[in-house]
C-alpha cells in the first residue's frame, strides 16, 4: 500500500495512530472519523494525501471534522511535513474558502516553486 507508508511516517511524527487507508475507484478522497479510515483513489496526488491526513489529525487531535480552524491548522502542519514548507502546498488548488485563508495568511506564496519541482 504506497499511501500508508506514508501516512505512517506522518502520524509518527505527530504522535497520533496512522490511519486506515481504501482505495477506491470513485474520483477525490475522503476521511470517515469514526472509522479512522482516508479513503483515496490509486492516483491520488500529494496534495490529496496531505488533505486527507489533515482530517486524520484534526480528528485525532482536537476530535473536530470539517474544514475549520483545527482542520486549516492541521493542514498547515501537514504540508510542513509532507513538503518541507507549508507554502509548497498548492493552496490555490484548495477549496476557495481554504484557498482564500491561505492567501491571506500569506500561504501558497511558492505553490509554482513546488510545480517546478
Ligand atoms: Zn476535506
Amino acid at each position: 500500500m504506497a499511501y500508508l507508508a506514508e501516512f505512517t511516517r506522518w502520524a509518527k511524527h505527530f504522535g497520533i495512530p496512522p490511519p486506515a487507508v481504501v482505495v477506491r475507484k470513485r474520483h477525490g478522497g475522503s476521511y470517515r472519523k469514526s472509522r479512522r479510515t482516508i479513503s483515496l483513489p490509486a492516483n491520488a496526488g500529494r496534495d490529496a494525501l496531505v488533505h486527507e491526513f489533515a482530517h486524520h489529525l484534526a480528528a485525532e487531535i482536537h476530535g473536530t471534522r470539517g474544514h475549520g480552524p483545527h482542520f486549516r491548522i492541521a493542514l498547515v502542519e501537514t504540508a510542513t511535513v509532507a513538503y518541507g514548507r507549508a507554502t509548497r502546498y498548492p493552496w490555490a488548488s484548495e477549496y476557495r474558502t481554504i484557498a482564500a485563508w491561505a492567501r491571506r495568511h500569506g500561504l501558497g506564496l511558492d505553490a509554482a516553486a513546488a510545480v517546478r519541482a
